[in-house]
C-alpha cells in the first residue's frame, strides 16, 4: 500500500499541530504507525490522498450515518450556503431543527443548539448546577463527555488510550466536584448516592459506552440510576452525543424506555458539520439565558449550513425501517467478524447495538469497564493493521465503538469479512 503522500503530510503536519492532528485519536497513537491522510468520501468509503480506499467503520465518529456525501445531505448545505453562511440572528432552520428534535425526543420539550458534543455536555451541566443549586456531579468511569474540566476525571476514547486518567490543567478544586461510578454496577450507584446524594447536581451518562469499547447497559440499570436520581434530587442527564438517532430513532432513551431530565446530542444531528445541542425539560431549560440567568451563548451557534446538513441527515433517517435495517447489518457485520475468528481459533468476542459495535480479543461477556479493559490491544492492534492493509477502516483504539451506516451494504460487510479471515489467520 503506497503511503508516500499520506506520510509527508503528516510530517508537515507534525511540525505545525500537536501530533500532527486535531483531534488525538487521529494520530493512531493507540494502534501505532503513521494516520492517512482523507482525499475525499463517498457512501461507506473513504479515499486517502494515495488513491487508497477504505471501507469506513468510523463515519467521521459517528455523523455519517446515512454514508459519506449523501446527495440528499449535499444538496441541502449547497442549497443553503448560497443565501450566506452565517447570519449571527435568527433563521428558519434553528426552527426546524428545533422542531425536529423535540417531536423525535420527546424527553426534550425545549434544545438550545451549540456547536460540538463538549459544548452540550458543558452546558448541560452548568444547566443542572445552576437549576438544582447543588455543585457535585457524577460520571462513569470510561465515559468520555467531551474535553471539559469536568469531565477529564476517569474519561474514556482518546484520553484512555493515552493513558491521560486526568489531565494536566484541570484544576484538582474542580475535579474533586467530579465524583465516578463503575458503569453497570448497582450497589456502587446506590452506596453513591446514599452517601451524599443530597449534593449532587446531575448525574451523566453514555446510556450505551461507546468510548470504553462499546458496552451495554444491563437490564434495569438505567432504570435504577433514573430511580437513584429522582430519589435525591439530582438531574439524570443522558449523553447522546454518539447514541442519539442511532440506536434508536430516539436515541438510547427511546431503546431503553428511560426519560432523562437533560440530554446531549451532536454528531448526527450535524450530519457532518460542526453541532451539538442539549435538551431538556421545559422548566429546566427555560432557565437558560436569556430566557433565564443559566448563561450560555455561541456565535456560530444554529449556523444556517449545519443546520441544513442536521435537517437532511434527520429526514434520511426517518425512513421506515431505517434502523431496524442498520441493526441488520450490524449483526450481519458482528457475526460474520466472530465466526471468522472462531474459525481461526482467536479468543474474540463483539457487543452490538443497533448500528454501533465493539470488538474484544478476548472472551465475553463483556459488561464493565473492567471486562473492556482485558481485551488484548496489542492483538488489535496487529488486526487493526492488517485490517487497514486489506481496505477496512477501523476505530485506530480498542476502545472506541465502531458505526455502521446505510451505506454499508451486502458487498461492504462482505469485503470486509474476508479482509477480517485473512487478518485473524495473521495474529
Ligand atoms: N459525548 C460523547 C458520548 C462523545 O462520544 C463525544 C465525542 O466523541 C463527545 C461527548 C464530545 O463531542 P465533540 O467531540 O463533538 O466535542
Amino acid at each position: 500500500m503506497n503511503n508516500a503522500r499520506s506520510h509527508a503530510l503528516f510530517t508537515r503536519a507534525s511540525e505545525l499541530l500537536p501530533g500532527g492532528v486535531n483531534s488525538p485519536v487521529r494520530a493512531f497513537k493507540s494502534v501505532g504507525g503513521e494516520p492517512f491522510f482523507a482525499q475525499r468520501a463517498e457512501g461507506a468509503y473513504l479515499y486517502d490522498v494515495d488513491g487508497n480506499r477504505y471501507v469506513d467503520y468510523v463515519g467521521s465518529w459517528g455523523p455519517m450515518i446515512a454514508g459519506h456525501a449523501h446527495p440528499q445531505v449535499l444538496d441541502a448545505v449547497a442549497r443553503t450556503m448560497r443565501d450566506g453562511l452565517s447570519f449571527g440572528v435568527p433563521n428558519a432552520l434553528e426552527v426546524e431543527m428545533a422542531e425536529a428534535i423535540t417531536r423525535i425526543v420527546p424527553s426534550c420539550q425545549m434544545v438550545r443548539m451549540v456547536n460540538s458534543g463538549t459544548e452540550a455536555t458543558l452546558s448541560a451541566i452548568r444547566v443542572a448546577r445552576g437549576a438544582t443549586g447543588r455543585t457535585r456531579i457524577v460520571k462513569f468511569e470510561g465515559c468520555y463527555h467531551g474535553h471539559g474540566d469536568s469531565f477529564l476525571v476517569k474519561a474514556g476514547s482518546g484520553v484512555m488510550t493515552l493513558g491521560l486518567p486526568n489531565s494536566p490543567g484541570v484544576p484538582s478544586a474542580l475535579a474533586d466536584l467530579t465524583l465516578t461510578l463503575p458503569y453497570n454496577d448497582f450497589d456502587a450507584a446506590t452506596r453513591l448516592f446514599d452517601e451524599v446524594g443530597g449534593q449532587i447536581a446531575g448525574l451523566i451518562i453514555e446510556p450505551i459506552v461507546g468510548n470504553a469499547n462499546c458496552i451495554l447497559p444491563r437490564p434495569g440499570y438505567l432504570q435504577h440510576l433514573r430511580e437513584l436520581c429522582t430519589k435525591h434530587g439530582a438531574l439524570l442527564i443522558f449523553d447522546e452525543v454518539m447514541t442519539g438517532f442511532r440506536v434508536a430513532l430516539g436515541g438510547a432513551q427511546q431503546l431503553y424506555g428511560i426519560e432523562p431530565d437533560l440530554s446531549t446530542f451532536g454528531k448526527i444531528i450535524g450530519g457532518g458539520m460542526p453541532v451539538g445541542a442539549y435538551g431538556g425539560r421545559r422548566e429546566l431549560m427555560s432557565q437558560v439565558a436569556p430566557a433565564g440567568p443559566i448563561y450560555q451563548a455561541g456565535t456560530l451557534s444554529g449556523n444556517p449550513v449545519a443546520m441544513a446538513a442536521g435537517l437532511a441527515t434527520l429526514e434520511l433517517i426517518q425512513a421506515p425501517g431505517f434502523h431496524a435495517d442498520l441493526e441488520h447489518r450490524t449483526h450481519a457485520l458482528c457475526d460474520g467478524l466472530e465466526a471468522a475468528a472462531r474459525a481461526a481459533g482467536i479468543a474474540f468476542t463483539t457487543t452490538r447495538a443497533p448500528a454501533m459495535f465493539g470488538l474484544y480479543f478476548r472472551e465475553g461477556p463483556v459488561q464493565t469497564f473492567e471486562d473492556a479493559k482485558a481485551s488484548d490491544a496489542a492483538r488489535f492492534n496487529r488486526f487493526f493493521h492488517a485490517m487497514l492493509e486489506r481496505g477496512v477502516y477501523l476505530a485506530p483504539s480498542a476502545f472506541e465503538a465502531g458505526f455502521v451506516s446505510s451505506a454499508h451494504g451486502e458487498a461492504e460487510i462482505a469485503q470486509t469479512l474476508e479482509a477480517a479471515r485473512a487478518s485473524f489467520a495473521l495474529l
